[in-house]
Order: C-alpha cells, then structure tokens, then sequence
C-alpha cells in the first residue's frame, strides 16, 4: 500500500477526532479548552515536552516505543516516568538488588530511544493512589511542563499500571486539562482491557529501535513477551490502520474538545 504523508503522522479514525490533530497549527495552551479544533503536534516546528508514565520500567518502551522514537527523532523531548523501579518482580532478589538491576535497563533503553528516565518512588507490586501521591504527581508533572503526558490504560489486571493511569488522569485535571493527555496499552488482553483506540501511530520505521529499548528489559524475559504479545499486537494495530506495524492510543479529551466532529466547529 502506498503510504501518504499522513499515515506517517497520526492517523485518524474517528470522526471526533478528525478536527485537525494531524494536520493543523499548534494552538497555544490557552486555547486548548476553547472548543475550537484540537492543536497540532506534528510538522508544527514547534519543540515539544512529551512526558510518558509507565508503573514499571518496560511500560513505556513495550506501550509506546515506537512513538516515543518518533518524536526524540522529531527533535522533541520525551521523559520517561517511571512509578516504580520494578523492585518485586524477581523473589530470588532483594528489592534493592532488583531495583539496581531494572533502574539500568531503564537507563540503556532510555538511551536508545534518546529518552530521560526519571523515577517517582513508589513501590512496585504496592503503589498507593491517595491525595499526597496525587499531589506529588502533579508537581512532578507541572515541572516537566508537559505539552502532552501519555500514560496507562488504567482499566487492567495489573494495580500498579490502574495506580499510574489515575496519577496522570487526575493530575491532568488538576492542571485544568492544559495539555494532551493518551493512555497507552500493554498486554492487551492480559492486562489491559476495554481499550478502543481513538489514534493510531505508524511505528514502522522506528520499530526495530523499539525492539532494542524492549530488548534491553534483559530481566524481563523480553524476546518471549515481544513475541508472545507485543509483536501480534503492534501488527494488528497495523491492520486496523493500515501500515505494518501501529501502536493505538486513546486520546482523552477535554469536555470542550468533545463537540467537534468533522465539518462542524
Ligand atoms: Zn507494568
């Protein structure tokens, strides 16, 4: 199939969504409650903060690497977030000792995808949502000035990737919805459930840098999980939008950004 220069960018599919994300001018962050048609974020020229949370290290670069590699080779910034340092996941270690072990993966992959990691120190397997954590999220977050946070789908099997989901959605509102905010999906099926993508990101020419970033999570038994979960995944998001290889989004908008639908403003 022959591929535009808008299948390269976001790729919409949703008549609520068609307004103009792909294609029209960045808006200031004044104007992103106005009800007018959603700002653009690609080929603006503008340099954008892109925060991604992820409950564990491997979220992120398993959720959305291929995305995040789009945008560090666009010339943005992207941080990484991770809530945790994946302290549980071996009983045969010490939280310290797996804490170490996974902060370098995190680092290694991070570098790969030309990514900052930064970690916000709950604990893995025990993350708490309460008003504090709220609250020291949305410092974190509002000194990272985000223009756009993607985080987890928080309706899944797992209570850590619920935790960091809700971080993100209710720092979001705190921050009187002045950025963009996506969730992303990991283990569909497995973990995550219910996820009906509003955005699909063509991850083709960055998909073999996001296998070295998932690749990288040594600890994590990562050439089975690609294969097993990631790699059907990344090619059925693909079929549905028409490249070989998508990641999905849900793009979760401000009420004000609801009404619009293609032709009408
Ligand atoms: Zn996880």
């Amino acid at each position: 199939m022959k591929k535009t220069a808008a299948r390269r960018d976001f790729i919409k599919l949703s008549a609520l969504a068609l307004g103009g994300l792909a294609l029209g001018p960045v808006s200031a962050k004044a104007e992103f409650r106005s009800g007018l048609p959603l700002p653009g974020i690609i080929g603006s020229g503008k340099k954008l903060n892109i925060v991604c949370l992820g409950a564990h290290p491997g979220d992120p670069e398993f959720g959305c690497g291929g995305t995040m590699a789009r945008y560090s080779e666009a010339g943005h910034q992207v941080t990484f977030l991770y809530i945790t340092r994946g302290e549980a996941s071996d009983p045969q270690k010490t939280y310290a000792e797996m804490a170490a072990l996974r902060t370098k993966e995190a680092e290694v992959a991070c570098a790969i995808l030309n990514a900052t990691p930064q970690f916000f120190g709950e604990i893995d397997g025990n993350t708490v949502l309460d008003k504090d954590k709220n609250a020291e999220m949305e410092k974190q977050l509002a000194a990272l000035n985000p223009d756009i946070v993607f985080t987890q789908w928080p309706v899944d099997g797992h209570p850590d990737h619920q935790v960091t989901g809700m971080l993100a959605l209710t720092a979001w509102v705190h921050a009187k919805r002045q950025y963009h905010l996506y969730f992303y999906e990991v283990n569909t099926g497995v973990e995550t459930m219910g996820f009906t993508p509003t955005d699909y990101v063509d991850i083709t020419s960055t998909h073999e840098k996001k296998k070295a970033a998932m690749f990288a999570h040594k600890t994590q038994d990562p050439v089975n999980t690609y294969n097993d979960y990631f790699k059907p995944l990344e090619e059925f998001r693909g079929l549905e939008s028409g490249v070989k290889q998508a990641e999905a989004f849900i793009h979760f908008k401000a009420e004000g950004e609801r009404a619009v639908i293609l032709g009408l403003k």
